[in-house]
């Protein structure tokens, strides 16, 4: 089980020269780049970042929309493209983020 969302970007530096994903205060996950990294590497470490600290915002919502669709593609003989269908995405998604799949 991972740690509970919500998770927040830490950019102080305060600690650390690293900027770190926090939940409650305590690292989730630190970042590679140093403070003091200039240009595009900062810009994709600050976008890798937001999409780590949104990570269980994003599961808890893949969740909830296979949860409202009623799993709808998961019935067998359902018709639906799987390289196109959302349910299968979300599924995959929440399975590579809770089983490494
Ligand atoms: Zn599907």
């Amino acid at each position: 089980m991972h740690t509970p969302g919500p998770w927040t970007i830490d950019d102080t530096h305060k600690y650390y020269p690293q900027s770190c994903i926090r939940y409650n205060g305590v690292i989730v996950c630190q970042l590679p780049t140093m403070a003091s990294t200039l240009g595009e590497a900062q810009k994709e470490d600050r976008a890798n970042a937001l999409l780590i600290a949104a990570a269980p915002d994003l599961l808890e919502a893949c969740k909830r929309l296979l949860a409202s669709t009623g799993d709808a593609c998961g019935v067998i003989g359902y018709p639906h493209d799987e390289a196109t269908c959302s349910c299968c995405a979300a599924r995959a998604a929440i399975a590579k983020a809770e089983k490494g799949e």
